[in-house]
Order: structure tokens, then C-alpha cells, then sequence
């Protein structure tokens, strides 16, 4: 770990002395200088307050003294708010001119609400208490719709007449959906099928720089069920926790959204463009409570689609992934049209998050709700409490941000039918700094 550390401060150090050279060419010297001494003292405030929340600094890989100096120092909360109250205005009084490259001005807003973002964390950190709706919009920068329950029931009911045998209707799904686990000792070559199918797909679309790459490392008692740790220097640690079975479907799930083109590429992405080419070092440190989140999940479960278009995925599984994990591959088919079913209910896991963090649900009446309504199995809905407990209104950045990126990517051309459109409006999201509320 540490000779890692030590080789990336050459490189960041690099990018920063590149970053002075940029900012001639783009906004003017004094502008690009200035805008990097407030990303400096941005990441500083990040670190700072990763110091009070071991959740809260997901990725640094910007000058390891940074780190150290946050460290040693240990702002208390108030001093760190009183900072950023400063960034604040600082950042107030320096937006670029309104005919300013894009890039610039998405750089500048998107550090405005960042910022923001860590304020609202320091105050909840502070004893503040925020409805599940105005923390996700403080933190994400989006609210999730309220849906009634009688939606989801409709949805379950639909599903009841679908699957075979007796019981309730998530009895029946589970015992469907037992016949699809990966067996244990299949795991990692199924997965490796999978990484392999996702990187090729990806690569066929998006230069990714020489040197890439993730190491797969299989883990227990996570609320989580896959984590991306990006560490920097185009490199990924990425963690599968097999607490519970894992379904056929999780190999291309996971293998796209935590490695190629999810999280793994996002962050190569930003690594290469903004932090390495542009010397933009607010993209060394990835906070994971703020709006940055919201882009990275969507783009990583919206990035499955896009490798996968359904019809291409089934044949995929059919042929590889499948035979893979030992089961039989004339099943593929039906098995997707019940998940196509079942993914429908992903609001209904909102939902339960939000009446859970509003106090109208206990621990217990959230897992039952997702039971119900979401069809979890009883020991995924109490795992899934766990996250909540965990990472609150979090759980919105996976289906909504899903959601906000597809139409996003969508009204800029890139539909289904228009499979490199798609591709190129994809890639140009992961390389830019743009924000939830941008993606109009
Ligand atoms: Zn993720």
C-alpha cells in the first residue's frame, strides 16, 4: 500500500504543474490558478472530514501529505464547517464568465455543490435531523418519487401468476430463484467470464489509458454486496461479498457496474482526463456522501444496459455465462423475463428507506416492507436494513440515478436503436463533472 501511495504523488504532482499550463488555454491563468486553490482546499475539507466518518472518503489518490496534514490536524466539525462556509464564498465570488468552455463551468458548479453537500454532512454528523427527501436532495442533489404501494402489489400480483408451485409469491420467487445460484466453487471463473465479457464489450467503445486494471477479492459481513475501491494509478480493488448465495445474474451485474463500464472506468476516466490531463485535483478524492455519488451509481447500473442490451445479454448468458456456473442454458430466457418483472419493484426499496429513515417504519417493518413489496428474501431485507443504516438516503443514487442517467444519455441521441450514439454520450458523461441536476 504504501509504495503505491509514494508512486502516485509523482503523478499528481505532475498533473499540477500540467494544470497551470491548461488553465492559459482555457479561462486565463489567474482564473485556472485560482479555481485550482480552491479544489486544493476542497480535497482538504474532504479529508478533513473523513477524519469524523470512516464511510465518507471512498477514494483519495491525490498528495498522501494532504492526508497526513488532515490527520495530524483533526479540525473539530465546527472548524471544518466554518471552512467550507468560506470555500463557499470564495467559490461565490470566482464562477467563470457565462461563455466560458462548458467544462469550466461544469467544473465550478459542480464544486459549488460538493461543497454544499459536505456541509450538510458535517451538520448531520452535528446531530441534525433531515427528512429522507431533504437529505437526499442536500447530499445527491435529487429526491426519488413517493410511490403508493398499491403500484408495487399490482406488480407482485402480475409476478404470483408467473411463477409455479405453491406459497406466497415471494416463497415462490425464492424457490425459483434457488435454481439459478452460482455455486461456490464456480464462482470465480464465472465471474471471470463475465469481467471479460463486459471489458471486451467496452473496449470495442471507449479508449481506456494502458495499465488499467482491478484485482477481485471475495469478502464476508458487508451490507453491501459489491464495493469498487478505486485506488488510483488506473487501478481497482474490487470486493464481492458472498454473506449470501449469488444469483446467475449478479456475474454481468457486477463485473459491468463495479469494473467495465461502471465504477472502474468512471474513475480511470476522471483519473485520465480531468485529474492526470487537466491537473484538476478535486477529482483525487471521491466523498462518497455528495452528488458525485448519484452520477457514479447511475452510470454504473445504466452502464449494464449499455453493454448488454437485453436481447444481447440473454444470448450472452445462454452461451457463456451460463455453462459457466454449471446451469442448464435453455433456462436463461424465462429467468430474465421474471427479473425484467421483478425490477420493476425498485422504487419500492426507496420507499422503504424513506419511511424507515422518517421513523414511520422500525428495523423490523422496513425488512417486512421488502419483503412485501420489493420481494426480498428475509435475510436480504435485513441486510439491506443494514445499509440503510449504514448509508440512509444512499440507496436512491442506484434506481433513480439509473433512471437520470438513461434519459439523460437518451435525450442527447443516445437511444438503443443508436448503439455508438449511446456509447459516445456515455463516455462523455463518465469524463465530465456534471451534476445530478444537470442532467436535463
Ligand atoms: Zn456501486
Amino acid at each position: 500500500m504504501k509504495r503505491l501511495s509514494l508512486a502516485v504523488v509523482s503523478l499528481a504532482a505532475m498533473a499540477l504543474v500540467h494544470a497551470a499550463c491548461l488553465g492559459a488555454v482555457e479561462n486565463g491563468p489567474a482564473e485556472g490558478n485560482a479555481m485550482n486553490q480552491l479544489a486544493e482546499r476542497y480535497v482538504k475539507l474532504v479529508l478533513a472530514l473523513g477524519q469524523h466518518d470512516a464511510d465518507y472518503v471512498d477514494a483519495y489518490y491525490g498528495p498522501p501529505e494532504w492526508r497526513k496534514e488532515a490527520e495530524k490536524a483533526k479540525p473539530a466539525l465546527a472548524q471544518i464547517d466554518a471552512d467550507a462556509a468560506t470555500l463557499e464564498r470564495s467559490l461565490a465570488s470566482g464562477a467563470p464568465a457565462t461563455d466560458a468552455d462548458e467544462i469550466v463551468r461544469l467544473r465550478h458548479t459542480y464544486l459549488v455543490k460538493q461543497v454544499s453537500a459536505l456541509r450538510t454532512r458535517v451538520a448531520m454528523l452535528s446531530g441534525r435531523k433531515l427528512t429522507f427527501d431533504e437529505e437526499s436532495k442536500a447530499l445527491y442533489d435529487a429526491m426519488a418519487p413517493t410511490n403508493d404501494p398499491a403500484t408495487f402489489e399490482r406488480i407482485v400480483e402480475e409476478l404470483g401468476k408467473r411463477l409455479p408451485g405453491s406459497g406466497s409469491v415471494l416463497e415462490r420467487y425464492d424457490a425459483f430463484r434457488s435454481r439459478f445460484v452460482i455455486p461456490r466453487e464456480r464462482l470465480a471463473a464465472t465471474f471471470k467470464a463475465a469481467i471479460d465479457g463486459c471489458r471486451s464489450r467496452t473496449l470495442e467503445h471507449v479508449t481506456l489509458p494502458p495499465g488499467e486494471s482491478f484485482t477481485v477479492e471475495y469478502v464476508t459481513n458487508k451490507s453491501w454486496s459489491g464495493y469498487n475501491w478505486y485506488q488510483g494509478q488506473y487501478k481497482s480493488l474490487i470486493q464481492v461479498n458472498t454473506d449470501l448465495p449469488i444469483y446467475v445474474d449478479r456475474a454481468i451485474d457486477l463485473a459491468c457496474h463495479e469494473g467495465y463500464p461502471g465504477h472502474h472506468v468512471y474513475n480511470v476516466l476522471l483519473e485520465k482526463n480531468l485529474v492526470r490531463d487537466r491537473g484538476w485535483v478535486e477529482f483525487s478524492v471521491y466523498p462518497l456522501f455528495s452528488p458525485q455519488s448519484l452520477i457514479a451509481e447511475g452510470t454504473a447500473n445504466y452502464g449494464i444496459d449499455v453493454a448488454f442490451p437485453t436481447e444481447e445479454r440473454v444470448a450472452f448468458e445462454r452461451s457463456t455465462i451460463f455453462p459457466a456456473a454449471g446451469l442448464d442454458p435453455a433456462r436463461a430466457g424465462e429467468y430474465y423475463d421474471i427479473l425484467a418483472l421483478v425490477d420493476r419493484l425498485s422504487y419500492a426499496g426507496n420507499e422503504a428507506a424513506r419511511r424507515y429513515i422518517n421513523g414511520q417504519l422500525d428495523a423490523k417493518g422496513a425488512a417486512n416492507w421488502l419483503e412485501r413489496y420489493a420481494l426480498y428474501s428475509p435475510p436480504r431485507a435485513a441486510q439491506r436494513v443494514r445499509f440503510m443504516d449504514q448509508y440512509r438516503s444512499y440507496v436512491i443514487n442506484y434506481n433513480l440515478g439509473k433512471d437520470m442517467v438513461k434519459r439523460y444519455v437518451e435525450s442527447q441521441g443516445g437511444t438503443a436503436s443508436n448503439a455508438s450514439k449511446r456509447w459516445e454520450v456515455f463516455e462523455q458523461l463518465l469524463s465530465s463533472p456534471r451534476l445530478p441536476s444537470g442532467l436535463q
